[in-house]
């Protein structure tokens, strides 16, 4: 049996670009007659006709698949909700506007073939991005970088090829708040490197706006670092630290040495900052047990879907 290439796209507005992705999809792998695949469409509550194009495909082509969620859930879950429905050997993760081009995905499976089970990339330079997107990005990655467990290189994307066996780990994370390259650079694991340019989009608009991108650049920092939450703490103590330096040395030079020294108001002020500093390592203290519970709480579903089409459901 030819080995099955699951190639998953969220789709956000993508009207026009998914019967061209579609397209090129079909024609790489034409090249490729080793191997078979599917096209599986994640329709992220678009507000135009894009699932009724992935519809309207689904019924031509056996080929391509499709997830209609219930409303716009964002791009991350709705990779997450293809990877969970995919049935190959290996997953393909994409933006659907083209801007991952699709005439890289022989040097994937090469790699793939080579023993790699992750296939990552990094964007060279990125056409079409505004100065603003490419600065906020680098201290986006910069930061990350200093306070996470994980690390990652500073223009990596969607854009990866990942191994059966990822993927079925992948299917057990639980956690809500989610940022998919994350979880999946956690994960360790034989990894490549391929390096492009992007392409520019074709139709459409960027919809992740700069609202959006900060939203997953906290999320991101949230789900993989406790340090903002440390931070009152640490805050505390070197508060605590000073200002009980600083009133012991008071105290001391007006009882032995000249007590006509340091007014009794500068002395309230001092005490009350050693206060203050004791108040924000006790928040600290909180916020470590708020962390452990929110490592444990895990309730509502990640996505809701509404329709699939010509989806073969899991056996699991
Ligand atoms: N996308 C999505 N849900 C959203 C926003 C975007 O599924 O809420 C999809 C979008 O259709 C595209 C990919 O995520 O396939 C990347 O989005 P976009 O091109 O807007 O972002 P950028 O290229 O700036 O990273
Ligand atoms: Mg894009």
């Amino acid at each position: 049996m030819s080995k099955k290439i699951s190639i998953v796209a969220p789709v956000y507005n993508e009207e026009k670009n998914i019967p061209l992705l579609a397209k090129e999809i079909e024609g790489v792998f034409s090249l490729l007659p080793q191997y078979s695949y599917e096209l599986i469409f994640v329709n992220d509550g678009s507000t135009d006709n894009s699932f009724l194009e992935i519809y309207n495909l689904s019924q031509r082509d056996s080929r391509v698949r499709g997830i209609d969620f219930s409303r716009n859930f964002g791009k991350e879950p709705a990779t997450s909700a293809g990877c969970h429905h995919a049935q190959g050997d290996a997953v393909i993760t994409m933006d659907a506007d083209l801007q991952h081009p699709p005439e890289l995905i022989p040097k994937f499976l090469e790699l793939w073939e080579n023993g790699a089970e992750v296939v990552y990339t990094v964007r060279k330079e990125n056409k079409g991005a505004g100065w603003f997107k490419k600065l906020s990005s680098k201290i986006f990655y910069w930061l990350f970088n200093r306070v996470s467990e994980v690390k990652t290189e500073s223009g990596t994307t969607d854009f990866r090829l990942m191994d059966k066996k990822v993927i079925d780990i992948f299917r057990k994370f639980p956690e809500r708040e989610r940022m998919f390259r994350g979880m999946i650079d956690w994960m360790g694991y034989r990894r490549a490197k391929v390096e492009f340019v992007a392409r520019e989009r074709v139709n459409g608009i960027a919809t992740y706006s700069y609202r959006k991108l900060f939203g997953l650049a906290l999320n991101s920092l949230t789900s993989f670092s406790l340090l903002p939450l440390r931070m009152a703490g640490y805050l505390g103590i070197i508060i605590t630290l000073i200002s009980g330096l600083l009133l012991a040395a008071m105290l001391v030079t007006r009882w032995f040495i000249d007590p006509s020294m340091f007014t009794p108001i500068a002395i309230l002020g001092v005490s009350n900052m050693f206060l203050i500093g004791i108040v924000l390592i006790s928040l600290g203290f909180i916020a470590l047990y708020i962390a452990r519970i929110h490592g444990e709480v895990i309730n509502r579903p990640l996505y809701i879907v509404r329709e699939k089409v010509n989806m073969i459901e899991n056996q699991e």
